[in-house]
């Protein structure tokens, strides 16, 4: 199998295995505890955070262990359901292309107080509808993802972190899709920032969350004082040790700037797509992407008879956001961005990774054209 599907899990790298082999292997002790075996488990955790607030650019006190994004970014909408005065019925801002654990969990927290920030119809969030609202209104929390995960659509998350801070709005930003495939520099200024290890090559249920330096967060899960009594549970040293060392592997090749060319390498499929398959567009082809993410809308066909041919022919690829393959609904991302509900039922997501080829990028854009005839000559059928 080829696989284009890095967005919805990576595979893991060989660093992060090893690390995660020895860490498992050396560091058997439970960081809390007070000898010396504990005390070993304490120090690869105390590095680890440091490595990672390096990367960042915070401080390392800042960092709060989670078991992926999910949990951090749950815990950014309930602490501030916490934190705000219930009286003020302060809002939540939050794109309209949020990853579902941002909706829900904004939605769970705060209902109707929830608002959404609109896109263009590239995928990016409006500037100007957040400066011009912000005139007027102050909410609690504002929230933009760095990059969407479903069309690779780079999100100014800079810009509007620094609207936010003019209007002492704190800012939050979900940069699962962005770490790893972008330098992390610069992430560690939002207010709060999420990240999941196995988006960059580390293993699954380990992420983390940024908070403001020396605050308060309300824990979500309570029980004992670990993370500075933010996050109840004893912490999996193994697996945090091995998610740093996927990230620095990631921060390593992407100095030696090796994402140019593989962006080369995607666009070059895309003109073999847009070529081969007429009719095919490419979703927030105007605006800046990951290098690694194409959306496609197909000339025809459903997504699942696309998928099913795919899967067959040797190519894991996908329909959009793992945690909504399967719905009804079509994608709340792509109906936020102003595509019809019959649209979104066409759209592809190929999303590749920092072991994917040029020949991988070939190899899928002829597949693709194999599929399309016969996708053409199921309707034709299907229609005589
Ligand atoms: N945020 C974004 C943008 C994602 O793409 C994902 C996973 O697809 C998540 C959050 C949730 O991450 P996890 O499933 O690792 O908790």
């Amino acid at each position: 199998m080829i696989y284009f599907d890095y967005n919805a899990t990576a595979p893991v790298m060989r660093e992060a295995r090893e690390a995660w082999l020895d860490a498992t292997e050396k560091i058997t002790g439970n960081p809390s505890s007070p000898h010396q075996i504990g005390g070993r488990a304490g120090t690869a955790l105390r590095e680890a955070r440091e490595k990672l607030a390096h990367f960042l650019g915070c401080h390392p006190a800042d960092i709060i262990w989670t078991s992926g994004a999910t949990e951090a970014n749950n815990m950014v909408l309930h602490h501030f359901a916490q934190a705000l005065d219930p009286a003020k019925r302060d809002e939540v801002w939050i794109s309209a292309i949020e990853h579902p654990c941002v909706h829900e969990s904004a939605k769970h927290y705060f209902g109707k107080r929830t608002r959404l920030i609109p896109v263009t119809h590239d995928g990016v969030i409006d500037l100007d509808w957040l400066t011009a609202e912000l005139a007027d209104a102050r909410p609690g929390l504002v929230g933009i993802m760095a990059a969407n995960n479903e069309t690779g659509v780079i999100q100014p998350w800079r810009e509007a972190l620094a609207i936010c801070r003019q209007y002492k709005v704190p800012f939050f930003s979900d940069a699962v899709q962005w770490l790893g495939k972008m330098p992390a520099k610069g992430l560690g200024e939002c207010d709060f920032l999420s990240g999941a290890a196995h988006k960059f090559g580390g293993p699954r249920g380990v992420g983390f969350l940024k908070v403001p330096h020396k605050s308060h967060v309300t824990p979500l899960l309570l029980g004992g004082k670990q993370e500075q009594g933010r996050r109840a549970g004893t912490e999996n040293v193994p697996i945090i040790v091995s998610m740093l060392a996927a990230l620095e592997a990631r921060e390593k090749q992407l100095t030696r700037s090796e994402h140019i060319l593989r962006g080369v390498w995607r666009e070059n499929f895309e003109k073999q797509l847009l070529h081969k398959l007429p009719g095919s567009t490419v979703v927030g082809a105007a605006a800046p992407r990951l290098w690694n993410t194409v959306s496609a809308l197909m000339p025809d066909g459903g997504q699942q008879r696309w998928l099913t041919k795919l899967d067959k022919a040797g190519f894991a690829v996908s329909t959009g956001s793992a945690c909504t393959t399967g719905k009804e609904e079509p994608s709340h991302v792509l109906a936020a961005m102003g595509f019809k509900p019959a649209e979104a039922y066409r759209v592809l997501r190929f999303s590749s990774g920092w072991e994917t080829t040029e020949a991988d990028w070939d190899a899928l854009a002829n597949a693709l054209t194999k599929v399309h005839a016969e996708v053409r000559h199921a309707k034709a059928q299907a229609i005589a």
